[in-house]
């Protein structure tokens, strides 16, 4: 059975820094007080999305169009969870992503323990079938649960990363956001969301343009 790394842990801001901030970031305690849980440590991330969104001049668009009352609903909403449990809710945020890992059978002798079997939450996602694990990827949502408990590592992670959503959110007209990438790196999410703020910074065209 693998461990997983430690994470690092950082201090969250106060509540008069995310007041005065045009963005509202919101990090599950994966990069802040740590959790079991954690594939990706999203506490990394946030500082180069907040770095990258003051040059790309997201917070200074949102202030000047607040005229000195910044309210909560102006600010650019993002959520970073370190697992598909999603804790902070990526799904409604206007840029979001969570931790993700796709296990898969090695040749490994499988000792049919079953421990995987019994962790996995989502029914039918793995079997084991003629003493090696089978996948169904249609149901499994990439948690790393069953290759962290294989004691043989007949399943290994055959690769980890962030999924990337964009566009979500409640209000009057509730959206789910959309799946932009799976198994994103750093580097990648740092694009795509350079591309979602500068669209966000767009003016609104009226129905007539
Ligand atoms: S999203 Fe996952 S890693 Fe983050 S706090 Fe929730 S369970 Fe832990
Ligand atoms: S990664 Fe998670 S959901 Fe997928 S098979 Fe393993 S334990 Fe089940
Ligand atoms: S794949 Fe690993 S955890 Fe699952 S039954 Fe085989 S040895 Fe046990």
């Amino acid at each position: 059975m693998k461990t997983k790394e430690a994470l690092k842990i950082a201090p969250p801001p106060t509540p008069e820094e995310k007041a005065l901030s045009p963005y509202d970031i919101i990090i599950c305690r994966a990069g802040t007080t740590g959790c079991p849980h954690a594939i990706i440590n999203p506490k990394p991330i946030a500082e180069k999305i907040e770095i990258l969104l003051d040059e790309l001049g997201l917070g200074k668009h949102i202030k000047t169009k607040a005229k000195g009352k910044l309210l909560y609903h102006m600010k650019f909403k993002i959520a970073l969870a370190g697992c598909p449990n999603s804790c902070p809710q990526p799904q409604i945020k206007t840029f979001g992503i969570s931790g993700q890992a796709r296990p898969i059978a090695t040749d490994s002798p499988c000792v049919e323990c079953m421990k995987c079997v019994e962790i996995c939450k989502e029914k039918g996602a793995i079997k084991i079938i003629d003493a090696r694990p089978v996948f169904d990827y249609g149901l499994c949502v990439l948690c790393d649960d069953c290759a962290e408990v294989c004691p043989t590592e007949s399943i290994v992670i055959e690769k980890k990363g962030a999924k990337v959503m964009a566009n979500g959110k409640l209000g009057r007209h509730p959206r789910l956001a959309d799946v932009i990438k799976e198994f994103a790196t750093e580097d990648e999410v740092c694009e795509i969301l350079k591309k979602v703020a500068e669209e966000y910074m767009k003016p609104v065209r009226s129905p007539s343009e």
